[in-house]
């Protein structure tokens, strides 16, 4: 999973927000409480206190064993676990009540009465917190006796306890919700942008035709695809007028670039010029048959571009295909004294443009004896692999730099432009092969170690073998 995506940071800021929430909230509601507890606490037993303190001033402390009796049967401090003290006004202590039943604490340990008004929190060693109320009790100023009566918050505490583990599960149980409903959510929510994104993948140059899904979400989703599919529309408009330019220009140019060469070929032959004028005619000649070429690399190019390879299709035998055109192109070789092979399976149907699949085999064939030194050798491979057709060319020639691989498709590109010009090439026969295989669902790639020799391998699409092989009369007998 990407740390960085944006499923993954709003999905953590969601869980981190509500953990955020659930955590404040939690303290809150624990300090409150507690706040609250220890508030009702001291209340009481002020109550309490002005309760015992009347007592006090109705029995008096004349018979201080009657006003023992008196407090333990009103208010039994041993048995509920509270402290009881009544304190003369200088302090010295009239009633004090015993340890409670279950020994939490010990009377004797209480500090001596405030003798002031009030509420105070006493803390003992064992970390128990008492409460205790101080009021006055009979008349005068000040007054005679002092009631104190204290409770231990342990019990609220016990519960407080209780609240916090709970707390504590909930937190936990919200993070677990938060991140995994954070995720579930923000999923949901990114759907579109995934489908967007696949669908942008897939457009190129060549299918801009294509247009993303617009989401009928009436969110910024839905306006961002409406957006994007204005801008390919536009683009494709753009590379439309620039391929119709392109066809239409080497269309135009071919016309008058046929008259040309064919009224040069007419002059060179002319008997009655003399010899260095025909020699220039000559090499001039040989610019425009350049020039020639060019224009009609650029055609094919638009051509294929507009989809003409996808209108001419039927099966072809690309193992026989190769065959023959390499038998075609030996006297080539030879002149160069290169050597070619040929290892092709039986069969290897494609389905396609013939004269196109052709030109893949030329284009290639011909660039492996042009880069090849004398006495080299060319290699051609064909075969079927995982259910598709591949083709091979390998030659021992002069290589690509490994800088040069990823550019030799490109239009116009040549490793080494003096040279390659000398050798008649512009630059377009592999852009033609790479669009030739692309109309065709294919690839081509190239491979080379830079010094010694490349390789070119097509893939394309296998097809079954049609019943009758298209390439073969139906009255001749079928020879592969
Ligand atoms: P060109 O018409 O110049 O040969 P291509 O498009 O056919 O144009 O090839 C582009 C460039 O790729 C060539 O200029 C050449 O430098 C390089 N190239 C193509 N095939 C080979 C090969 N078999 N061996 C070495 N270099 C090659």
């Amino acid at each position: 999973m990407n740390a960085r995506s944006l499923h993954v940071r709003l999905a953590a800021w969601h869980a981190v927000w509500l953990a955020a929430v659930v955590a404040v909230a939690g303290v809150l509601v624990y300090f409150g409480l507690r706040q609250y507890l220890e508030e009702r606490a001291a209340i009481l037993q002020r109550q309490r206190a002005e309760r015992a303190g009347a007592v006090v001033a109705q029995v008096g402390t004349f018979d201080r064993q009657r006003l023992a009796d008196e407090l333990t049967t009103r208010f039994a401090p041993e048995a509920s676990g509270r402290f009881l003290r009544v304190s003369g006004a200088d302090g010295a202590v009239v009633y004090q009540s015993g340890p409670p039943h279950d020994q939490s604490f010990d009377p004797a340990e209480f500090p001596p009465s405030s003798r002031r008004t009030g509420t105070r929190r006493i803390w003992f060693a064992a970390g128990i917190e008492f409460v205790v109320a101080t009021v006055p009790s009979g008349p005068g100023n000040p007054p005679a006796y002092w009631v104190e009566t204290g409770e231990s918050m342990a019990p609220a505490f016990v519960e407080l306890h209780r609240l916090l583990v709970s707390l504590a599960i909930a937190f936990g149980v919200v993070a677990v919700v938060a991140v995994v409903g954070g995720i579930l959510l923000v999923r949901r929510a990114l759907a579109p942008v995934e489908a967007i994104t696949v669908s942008a993948e897939r457009i190129t140059s060549r299918n801009l035709s294509e247009r993303l899904p617009v989401p009928p979400t009436g969110d910024e989703f839905e306006h961002l695809s409406r957006t994007l599919n204005r801008m390919i529309e536009r683009l494709d408009e753009a590379f439309l007028n620039n391929r119709r330019f392109v066809a239409d220009a080497s269309h135009e140019l071919r016309t008058p670039l046929t008259v040309l060469r064919g009224e040069l070929e007419n002059l060179v032959q002319e008997t009655r010029i003399d010899p260095e004028f025909r020699e220039r005619l000559g090499s001039t000649l040989e610019e425009v048959e350049r020039l020639a070429g060019i224009v009609q690399g650029l055609f094919d190019i638009a051509r294929l571009d507009a989809g003409e390879a996808r209108a001419q299709r039927s099966e072809v035998n690309l193992a026989r295909l190769v065959g023959s055109t390499a038998e075609q192109m030996l006297l080539l070789a030879e002149d160069k004294g290169v050597r070619v092979q040929c290892q092709a399976s039986k069969d290897a149907w494609v389905e396609g443009d013939r004269s196109r699949l052709k030109q893949v085999v030329v284009n290639l064939l011909d660039n492996a004896i042009k880069y090849t030194p004398r006495g080299g050798a060319v290699l051609l491979r064909v075969g079927t692999a995982a259910g598709r057709v591949f083709f091979e060319v390998a030659d021992d020639g002069i290589g690509i730099p490994a800088a040069a691989l990823p550019r030799v498709f490109d239009r116009f590109y040549r490793v080494d432009k003096a040279r390659s010009r000398d050798q008649g090439g512009a630059g377009l026969g592999l852009s033609i092969v790479k669009s030739i295989c692309t109309a065709h669902a294919g690839t081509v790639e190239a491979r080379s170690d830079g010094r010694v020799g490349s390789c070119f391998r097509v893939e394309l699409p296998s097809c079954p073998a049609p019943e009758t092989d298209p390439s073969i009369p139906a009255h001749r007998p079928r020879k592969e």
